[in-house]
């Protein structure tokens, strides 16, 4: 498309040279895990290829092992390790030169970060140090071959990459996972050669890597240098102002392009709740222009094209750099070019999809269901097949589920109706949402209610609380239950598989639901038990401590939230609950409430002790809300199914990815949407 001068993002539209190669635009999907990787190529190809059609002028792959010595099985990344891994890349650049992007790879020995569980080669690291996770492993120092080695591996690898087809070629020196950055930390580098010491001999090997690379093939490929600028310890770290500087002023024009962001992964993918602002990084950038002639790249949950645009006027940054805006909506840079800024899909920023990495499968998110189903299930993040008859749904239940739903069949071209019960559309989402730190959620209605409204052939209703009968005498024959769940007051959970009496009589027992519909407990103390393990608990604990209650959170595992480890807020969310003060005990299984008192026992030996209450917030299981779909059984319906939380109670990106594959399956015959789940990338046994 011919971009006019009126478009106010016009700026965000001009090509940029990267060494030898030239950018369409500053869209620059920077690299991200996938979960898809060298073990499902042609589905990590099709979500690269999506944001490439989706507008992005550069679109990386993930961090991309160099030799077996830096094996991050059983995490599927991408993998270079000899010139049998190139055909898989190059169905990725294939993907990505067919929509007219840069494909940009990031090359990664991942040193100590790498645990090597499949190769059970030797770990390696600039000194001796144990491997970087709880694994009983360690690291030895590199000595001088090993560097050597290293080096030719990674040159070796840069000419596979080239081989392969990619444009743009990484050095990758950030998220304290990779033997670069490793040896520029003085707290993992303790050498006493030319690689140690003063900064400049502990930058010396990123230096070289980046004169191999460029040696190699620097003709036609553009060099990149990812680098971490900023640990986020203080002094303990790498500051951007004081060493993060230094390294831009020793290499300043060396790479041909600057992709800077800070480290760890946590604090490079903040979390919403902990990190509420887009464009958090800028603090931490914005001198790097000034010290390079090169293209900078930064990130921070960009999605606003005001702040990109701000961010490029301001001299921060030449290109928008992008991982999980791009994920949510890869066609970000489309909707900006054609003026359609209101149906970009933002990124509400709770890492799910950083979630799927840490679990090892394959990539998932919350706003956008189409993510990672691109090649498997044949799904686009834009297009949807267009309605088979003159057919109408009505969808029940307005939260992510029903909104999805409805949404979908909508633009397939059906006439929909969508009734909720309550005043307002968004479910457990509007909910949620109004809780402490969690206001970006509401992205998820806000997005599907924008799209909602503006089509004729859609009717919204709210303060409709549809039973049997009513849904009988609307006639329409094709119904979506997704009427969602309610949590349990019985206690019963993933840790206590038996209901409490004592705990289902007692009148002092809430449950979210009831704190999310505004009910306070009564003045004392508050036990809250998270038998959930994700965040609910946790942001229930700081609402009631923030409102002046003394607050016990119980819990049988060990550490706060646990599961929030995927997403990487947990140590946040532990070091918040301390500093409000909460009386945290782990490791406790909930018994009783009795009176003004919970009782709990130790998750190991069952040693039990009570804990002084005036209230308890339950926040275990919920049950499901299948009265109505129950109802409506057996009434001659052509389509009646069962979706969201009411199906299968779960996380909000298991509700819409429900909604949306119902809208799918819509009229599609039964026998071909059983006939296959979706397609798998299967071990060829001709090969070897
Ligand atoms: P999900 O996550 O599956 O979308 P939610 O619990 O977020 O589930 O949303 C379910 C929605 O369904 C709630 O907003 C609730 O008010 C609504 N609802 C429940 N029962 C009915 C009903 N009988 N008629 C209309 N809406 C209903
Ligand atoms: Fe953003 Fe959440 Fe989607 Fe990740 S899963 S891209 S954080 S909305």
């Amino acid at each position: 498309m011919i971009m006019s001068d009126a478009n106010p993002y016009a700026l965000l539209f001009e090509p940029i040279q990267i060494g030898p190669v030239t950018a369409r635009n500053r869209f620059y999907q920077v690299p991200h895990c996938t979960g898809l990787g060298h073990l499902r190529p042609r589905a990590d190809a099709a979500v690269r290829g999506m944001k490439a059609e989706g507008g992005w002028a550069v679109v990386s792959n993930q961090e991309t092992e160099i030799h077996p010595t830096s094996d991050l099985s059983p995490y599927a990344e991408g993998r270079l390790w000899d010139g049998r891994d190139v055909p898989a890349l190059r169905l990725m650049t294939d993907a990505v030169h067919a929509h007219g992007a840069l494909a940009a790879i990031q090359l990664v020995h991942n040193g100590n970060h790498a645990q090597n569980l499949l190769t059970r080669a030797p770990v390696l690291a600039p000194s001796e140090m144990s491997v970087d996770t709880t694994h009983p492993k360690q690291a030895q120092a590199m000595d001088k071959a090993d560097i050597w080695e290293f080096r030719r591996w990674h040159r070796e690898a840069a000419l596979r990459a080239k081989d392969a087809g990619f444009d743009i070629i990484y050095v990758y020196a950030g998220h304290n996972m990779t033997l670069a950055q490793h040896f520029m930390l003085p707290h993992m580098n303790q050498r006493s050669d030319e690689y140690g010491g003063s900064l400049e001999n502990r930058v010396r090997l990123t230096r070289e890597l980046l004169e191999d690379t460029h040696e190699a093939v620097g003709d036609s490929c553009a060099v990149a240098l990812r680098f971490a600028i900023d640990e986020m310890v203080g002094a303990d770290g790498m500051q951007a102002a004081e060493e993060g500087r230094a390294v831009v002023e020793l290499l300043a024009d060396l790479p041909d392009l600057w992709d800077v962001n800070v480290a760890d992964w946590s604090n490079d993918s903040a979390t919403t709740r902990f990190q509420p602002e887009d464009g958090y990084q800028n603090a931490f950038l914005s001198h790097v222009k000034q010290i390079t002639r090169k293209p900078v790249v930064g990130v921070g949950r960009l999605t606003s094209p005001d702040m990109m645009l701000s961010m490029v006027k301001k001299g921060i940054v030449d290109l928008i750099g992008a991982a999980r805006p791009s994920i949510a909506d890869p066609f970000i840079p489309k909707k900006i070019e054609e003026g359609r800024i209101d149906e970009i899909r933002e990124c509400i920023g709770c890492n799910i999809c950083v979630s799927s990495d840490n679990l090892g499968i394959p990539i998932r998110c919350t706003q956008n269901p189409t993510m990672g189903e691109e090649w498997r299930r044949g799904w686009h993040p834009e297009i949807i097949a267009p309605k088979k008859s003159e057919a109408e749904a009505l969808v029940i239940g307005g939260g992510p589920a029903g909104l999805e739903c409805a949404m979908q069949i909508a633009r397939r071209g059906y006439q929909v109706t969508l009734a909720e019960a309550s005043a307002e559309f968004g479910g457990r989402v509007a909910k949620e949402s109004r809780l402490p730190g969690l206001a970006a959620w509401s992205r998820v209605v806000d997005y599907r209610l924008n799209d909602l409204k503006q089509r004729g052939n859609v009717q919204l209703f709210t303060d409709s609380r549809l039973d049997g009968d009513q849904v009988a005498e609307l006639g329409v024959e094709h119904v979506f239950v997704a009427t969602g769940s309610r949590w349990r007051t019985d206690g019963m959970g993933r840790n206590t598989q038996r209901r409490m009496p004592h705990i289902e009589q007692s009148a002092r027992v809430l449950t979210p639901d009831d704190i999310m519909n505004g009910i306070l407990p009564p003045n004392g103390p508050v036990m809250i038990y998270d038998d959930d393990h994700i965040y609910l608990a946790g942001v229930i604990a700081e609402k009631l401590a923030a409102a002046g209650y003394p607050v016990v959170f119980v819990t049988p595992e060990s550490l706060v939230s646990a599961y929030a480890v995927h997403t990487l807020e947990q140590p946040r969310i532990q070091a918040r609950l301390i500093e409000l003060g909460i009386d945290i005990r782990c490791n406790q299984v909930l018994t009783a409430v009795e009176g003004d008192m919970a009782r709990i026992g130790c998750a190991f030996t069952g040693r039990e002790a009570s804990i002084p209450c005036a209230s308890a917030v339950l926040v275990t299981e919920r049950h499901r809300e299948t009265a109505l779909y129950d109802s409506l059984r057996g009434i001659g319906l052509k389509t009646l199914e069962l979706i969201g939380d009411a199906a299968s109670p779960g996380l909000i990106v298991d509700a819409v990815f429900a909604g949306h594959r119902a809208a799918r399956d819509f009229e599609r015959p039964k026998a071909e949407a059983d006939k296959d789940w979706f397609r798998r990338e299967i071990v060829d046994l001709e090969e070897t």
